[in-house]
């Protein structure tokens, strides 16, 4: 088990240092923000979307290595997928980092994004990992079709 943490903690970092889709979708056909004030963490979360199927999804903002690392791992994980598919696996995802600590890890398709099971031993923490997900929550339900009064 210290071995996987080990390689979790890895790839959490790997991805801190280097965060993947970091940067803005100009125009994005959807965008929110997010704010995580337990820990300072902010982030921008942007789509684009053709029909139902998530073509590029990409983030800015600044936060600790949990969060940062977290939406590197999301964007990734979403690109190319549908709606459905980011719903499912925010369920999952969600369910996995709001377990018991001692209950057994169900990662199904989390794939990669397993790394952050260890963060239920860390409520405060939960928040960090699960920023990016609920931005990208508000991101889907932003209407693309209203336009700002500024
Ligand atoms: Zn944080």
């Amino acid at each position: 088990m210290s071995d996987l943490r080990e390689l979790y903690q890895e790839v959490i970092l790997d991805h801190n240092k280097r965060p993947r889709n970091f940067r803005a979708i100009a125009p994005p056909s959807q965008k929110a923000e997010g704010y995580n004030p337990l820990c300072g963490d902010r982030i921008t979360v942007y789509l684009r979307l053709n029909g139902d199927v998530i073509e590029d999804v990409a983030f800015e903002g600044s936060g600790c290595a949990i969060s940062k690392a977290s939406a590197s791992l999301m964007t990734d994980a979403l690109k190319g997928r549908t709606i459905g598919d980011a719903d499912s696996l925010f369920a999952e995802f969600h369910h996995m980092v709001t377990a018991p600590a001692d209950a057994a890890v169900e990662t199904g398709r989390l794939n990669k994004l397993a790394v952050f099971a260890g963060v239920r031993e860390y409520p405060v923490r939960v928040k960090c990992a699960s920023l990016a997900w609920h931005t990208l929550r508000a991101a889907l339900e932003a209407k693309h079709d209203v336009v700002s009064t500024e």
